[in-house]
């Protein structure tokens, strides 16, 4: 049982650079959040705070109750070389002064969970990236902390051992759960994946400022601003500026030359923005494409570029002076490649799930 929270947390650091702007978070009891940013965003040095392996400069961490056990998973997997896999899980656990019978039961425990049983004889060297990181995993799991920490644990591995070692990840904190022992985690990445397929809620972070904090789906649908909005999600959301008009009583979005009609949620949202420059964002999935015009709200753009990705594919278009993204399932956009590229062709916005952001805040006005 534990629950973490930042209280107008700040750093700064002894050469006067301001790392963390005085940020606020609650970490529920047994919650997985995942602070995410690009690097230098501050997700580390907010992780180290909270480790106590970084002074604070304002504000506090709370980690309530009190004298709770933390353990951290670091990047560079941080085990002693000159020791065997047992011995650098037992580690801890024997500066605690355990009786050796509990640790050898809670190491041959964290051995069984992690699959690491065949290698416990073995020294780090001896090791593969994602071996060394189960023991460094397993290294914490020993100590049956309330509060996980992670610290881009899986940067140094290839894409499939990040991509298995992830669920792990997840499953061993479900696992957790169950068992009635849950343990919050607070795990740091630059990765958006990871972010979106292992937090119950997601923290970005942006220049040592918070930008949102919502769950997975929220982020991705509801995003507050053109940050998150550009920042989660790959390929990226299409982010263009535009300028918002009226057309016969409609509000209009301009599409280089052309303009499409807002729905009725946003015309009544953004009605104050009439006349004014924004941008608009859209997903590439929610963008449509045809070699004749739709039966309404559409424009006209060049396909300039195609990519495979096997089943589906990335189609770029050329419209007035940037290039939109559309993902478009294979089947559809075969036909239309096959016809040569360079040529006009006509798309359209799911305006349903299109945002608007303030030219100058950034902040999403269509929510
Ligand atoms: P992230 O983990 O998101 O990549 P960090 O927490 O490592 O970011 O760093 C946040 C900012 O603080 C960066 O601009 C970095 O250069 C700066 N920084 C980190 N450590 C120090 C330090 N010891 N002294 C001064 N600035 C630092």
């Amino acid at each position: 049982m534990a629950e973490v929270i930042f209280n107008k947390l700040e750093k700064v650091y002894s050469n006067g650079f301001k790392a963390v702007h005085g940020i606020d978070l609650k970490i529920a009891d047994g919650e997985f959040m995942v602070i995410v940013g690009p690097s230098g965003c501050a997700k580390s040095t907010t992780l180290r705070m909270l480790a106590g392996l970084e002074t604070i400069s304002g504000g506090e961490v709370r980690i309530a109750p009190k004298e709770r056990g933390i353990a951290m998973v670091f990047q560079n997997y941080a085990l002693y070389p000159h020791m065997t896999v047992r011995e650098n899980l037992a580690f801890g656990l024997k500066l605690s002064k355990m009786p050796k019978d509990q640790i050898d039961r809670y190491v041959d425990e964290a051995a069984k969970i992690l699959e690491l049983e065949e290698l416990l004889e073995r020294l780090p060297r001896q090791l593969s990236g994602g071996q060394a990181q189960r023991v460094a995993v397993g290294r914490a799991i020993v100590k049956k902390p309330d509060v996980f920490l992670f610290d881009e644990p899986l940067s140094n591995l290839d894409a499939k051992l990040r991509a298995s070692m992830r669920i792990r990840i997840s499953d061993l904190h479900k696992e957790l759960k169950k068992s009635g022992k849950p343990a919050t985690t607070v795990y740091v990445t630059h990765d958006q994946t990871e972010a979106m397929t292992m937090g119950d809620r997601i923290c970005v972070m942006k220049l040592g400022h918070i930008m949102q904090v919502d769950t997975p789906d929220n982020l991705y649908h509801h995003p507050k601003n053109m940050f998150v909005a550009g920042f989660i999600g790959a390929p990226e959301m299409n982010i263009k500026p535009g300028k918002l008009i009226d057309k016969a009583g409609r509000l209009h979005i301009t599409i280089g030359d052309e303009s499409l009609p807002l729905n009725a949620r946003q015309q009544e949202k953004v009605a104050a923005y009439q006349n004014q420059s924004v941008f608009f964002g859209v997903r590439p999935e929610f963008v449509s494409l045809s070699d004749e015009p739709f039966a309404e709200g559409c424009c006209t753009g060049e396909m300039v570029r195609t990519e495979n990705m096997g089943h589906e594919f990335f189609v770029y278009l050329k419209v007035a002076d940037y290039e939109l993204t559309a993902r478009i399932p294979s089947d559809e956009a075969k036909p239309m490649i096959e016809k040569g590229l360079n040529r006009k062709v006509w798309f359209k916005f799911d305006m349903d799930k299109c945002h608007i952001f303030d030219a100058k805040t950034e902040q999403n006005i269509s929510l």
